[in-house]
């Protein structure tokens, strides 16, 4: 029997990279990682290689049933250079966590954009709707827009296998969210972008694009897009005192500039100190704080301090493997 692969990448672009994909036929296909063969592509096209040597190599990393098509897998890649190194695009690659100690959870906010009006749903084609207020998890078609699309992502992602625990309208008109957790680095950044994919495919269908860019309406009155970077390894897991937390925070306060320069571009816009963000220039970290660059959830807290931390400045556009690996780095600096 022929099985369709579908094998899944990110390209050379600065500063975001985007999804790149093709389908490989297979016969006799176990269903199994291992037997997902290295396959090449025209790193030419992508950004990631010259016209004179343009094959780059794909090696995959993660497989789930592809819910949309007939006998067929989504293959989650990595990027490798000819001579099978990790290619310079290649994020995953720089996650420090081969015992999977480190959980994350992302929670994933985008735009359901209309490539006519090149505005977001919900907004009239030569002004705006009502201001910010009744779209955040709202129900109704005064408020809510691309339900349809919102639901048929959530239910292909979880026959897929992947994490999601949930989904949520957001505050701006045609914003939305998705949240995915997975114990292990790599796999919550392998699971956001095969989220992320299923999404623009199913875009296509309705005609409806994604905009994962930050701040898509600018210096307006409208919230930006975010991804909340949930992490906890076994230390925070387990700290059982205030001390911890509060020595694993102030080890971001040095790197800011490390951690801004992976967390997606244009995050200046989005980071002003307004519309549930602290500001770009600051770091600052409490309790049940919203406006912190990192908040400590109540949970945490009420637990005994034993838990997990959100930075709250990724944003939408930012690539989760990247993310991961800076805030690993962090964590792991810090002797406990
Ligand atoms: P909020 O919108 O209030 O910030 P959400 O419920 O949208 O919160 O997201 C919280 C995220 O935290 C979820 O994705 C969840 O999986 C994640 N999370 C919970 N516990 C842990 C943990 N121990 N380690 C890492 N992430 C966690
Ligand atoms: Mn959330
Ligand atoms: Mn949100
Ligand atoms: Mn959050």
């Amino acid at each position: 029997m022929a099985t369709k692969l579908e094998y899944i990448w990110l390209d050379g672009y600065k500063p975001t990279q985007s999804l790149r994909s093709k389908t490989k036929i297979v016969k006799n296909f176990s269903g199994k990682l291992e037997e997902c063969p290295l396959w090449s592509f025209d790193g030419s096209s992508t950004e990631q290689a010259p016209g004179g040597s343009s094959d780059c190599v794909l090696k995959p990393v993660f497989i789930c049933p592809d819910p949309q098509r007939k006998d067929a897998y989504l293959v989650m890649c990595e990027v490798l250079t000819a001579d099978g190194t990790a290619h310079e695009s290649n994020g995953r690659a720089l996650i420090d966590d081969d015992d999977n100690d480190f959980w994350f959870g992302f929670e994933q906010e985008y735009f359901l954009w209309d490539p006519e009006t090149n505005k977001p749903l919900g907004f009239p084609a030569g002004g705006y709707p009502a201001p910010q207020g009744p779209y955040y998890c709202s129900v109704g078609a005064n408020n809510a827009y691309g339900r349809e699309i919102v639901e048929e992502h959530l239910d292909a992602c979880l026959e897929a296998g992947l994490n999601v625990e949930g989904i949520n309208a957001e505050v701006a008109a045609g914003q939305w969210e998705f949240q995915i957790f997975a114990k292990g680095a790599k796999e919550a950044g392998d699971q956001i972008w095969i989220g992320r994919y299923l999404l623009e495919r199913i875009g296509e269908k309705y005609g409806v694009a994604i905009n994962w860019h930050c701040k898509p309406l600018g210096a307006l009155d409208w919230n930006g897009s975010g991804m909340h970077a949930n992490f906890s390894n076994s230390v925070l897991r387990t700290a059982g005192n205030k001390e911890t937390y509060d020595k694993i925070c102030e080890a971001f306060r040095p790197v800011v500039k490390e951690h801004i320069e992976v967390y997606g571009a244009d995050n200046h816009l989005r980071l002003t100190g307004k519309h549930e963000t602290a500001s770009i220039h600051d770091f600052s970290y409490g309790v049940s704080d919203r406006g912190a660059s990192i908040r400590i959830p109540l949970a945490t807290v009420e637990k005994g301090w034993n838990g997990y931390l959100e930075d709250r400045r990724p944003n939408s556009a930012a690539d989760p493997y990247k993310v991961a690996a800076r805030i690993i780095k962090t964590v792991k600096s810090v002797a406990v």
